[in-house]
């Protein structure tokens, strides 16, 4: 689960992570309001969406003034804002953070992620900071530095002060430093996070560190531990299609083809993808209806791919174990009924009852397509699918 900049934020400030005083806000009025209760004479506006480059999008402004603010504010809030995060279709600012300006000396990064290979949590810092780290990791790999965390002593105080020397800290700003990767690695910890990352790290005047962005992922299999945090969750950041199957516990991830699947099992679902695009499609969707799906989840999953407009043509590919072929058939038949099915409808069955449930399927009178194993399916989709957009 994703989270936005300003609730990363409060949650870094109580493991003792410095950053600038903010407020977040949801109008212009508030904004103005929000900068003259921070007082100041610079403040910065920034959009916050749950994707990252915003600033190089125009979603992060400083202004010089109350007037700026609010035109600032006027402008980005209620925006799309396309970022090379956010996609082509970019995301509509809701949420503004209003910060007091900073003077920026220098900018660094720091981020937390899980390596799995050494099965230990990975501080990455870099004295390349404000900038696309991936880009830093491409062209000069060598300014990129690691330390894997021994998980029972936590990040120490020697290597966390370390770190901040190899990206460059130096003199009295190593021990605030030091002691702000401690806290980033603190709440990474405490929080059951999947990644921290903090671009730009930032030394003020006076050699103060700050954490000037903030940007933390949550692993939802955890978030149970953490009723606070999943509280968090913005479901106007989020796609509706996904959050819709989330209601009827679907996996469903929504991609860019056009050949809806619907499948049981996560591995019979890749697999699934993986045989259109050996054949020349693109799927629409990746699906896992699990292995007890009713015929109200199939009826439910049909809906949520008969939303997307790119779609058509649906790949059912089901294998009967735990559930009988002859339940999914009717299930099948019962929801492209439900549904008024408008796109062809492509059926592989396979396992028990298999015979049952392609002779309901025959006996529907639907025009569904049956197919007798992956293949066939696949090739029977594609085709569908090319002969439908053709039209
Ligand atoms: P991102 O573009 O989504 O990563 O958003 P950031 O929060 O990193 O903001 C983008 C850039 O705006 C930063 O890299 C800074 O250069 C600049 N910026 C953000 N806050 C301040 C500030 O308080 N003072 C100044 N001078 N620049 C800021
Ligand atoms: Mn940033």
């Amino acid at each position: 689960m994703k989270i936005h900049e300003y609730q990363a934020k409060e949650i870094l400030r109580k493991f003792g992570v410095p950053t600038p005083t903010g407020k977040p806000c949801f109008s212009v009025s508030e904004a103005v309001e929000a900068a003259k209760s921070l007082g100041g004479s610079a403040w910065v506006v920034k959009a916050q969406i749950h994707a990252g480059g915003r600033g190089k999008g125009g979603g992060v402004k400083v202004a010089r003034s109350l007037d700026e603010v609010k035109q600032f504010a006027a402008n980005i809030l209620g925006m799309t804002l396309v970022t090379p995060q956010t996609g082509p279709k970019g995301q509509v600012v809701r949420r503004l953070l209003i910060e007091q300006g900073v003077d920026i000396k220098t900018e660094f990064y720091a981020g937390l992620v899980v390596d799995r290979g050494s099965r230990r949590v990975c501080l990455i810092a870099s004295g390349e900071g404000g900038m696309n780290i991936e880009d830093v990791a491409a062209k000069s790999p060598e300014r990129i530095h690691r330390l894997l965390i021994d998980p029972v002593a936590g990040l120490t105080v020697e290597d966390a002060e370390d770190m901040a020397r190899r990206i460059g800290v130096s003199g009295s700003a190593v021990v605030e430093a030091g002691a702000l990767l401690q806290g980033l690695y603190r709440a990474y910890d405490s929080t059951d996070a999947a990644l921290v990352e903090i671009n730009p790290l930032i030394l003020a005047a006076e050699d103060h560190v700050f954490a000037l962005d903030a940007k933390m992922n949550f692993d939802d299999n955890a978030l149970f531990r953490h009723p606070d945090i999943a509280a968090l969750r913005d479901l106007d950041e989020e796609d509706p299609a996904e959050i819709e199957a989330s209601k009827y516990d679907l996996s469903y991830v929504s991609l860019d083809g056009n050949i809806g699947c619907l499948v049981n099992g996560a591995g019979l679902a890749m697999a699934t993808m993986d045989i259109i695009k050996l054949y020349g499609g693109n799927p629409a969707n990746f699906l896992d209806v699990g292995g007890g799906a009713t015929a109200e989840k199939v009826a439910e999953a049909f809906k949520l791919m008969l939303r997307n407009p790119e779609l058509k043509a649906i790949l059912v590919n089901i294998f009967g174990g735990i559930m009988k072929c002859d339940v999914i058939a009717n299930g099948v038949v019962a929801a492209a009924r439900e549904v008024r099915l408008s796109v062809p409808l492509v059926v592989r069955l396979e396992g028990t009852n298999v015979e049952l449930g392609n002779k309901i399927l025959t006996e529907s009178g639907l025009p569904i397509i049956q197919a007798e194993n992956m293949a066939e399916a696949a090739q029977k989709a594609v085709a569908s699918a090319s002969t439908a957009a053709g039209a």
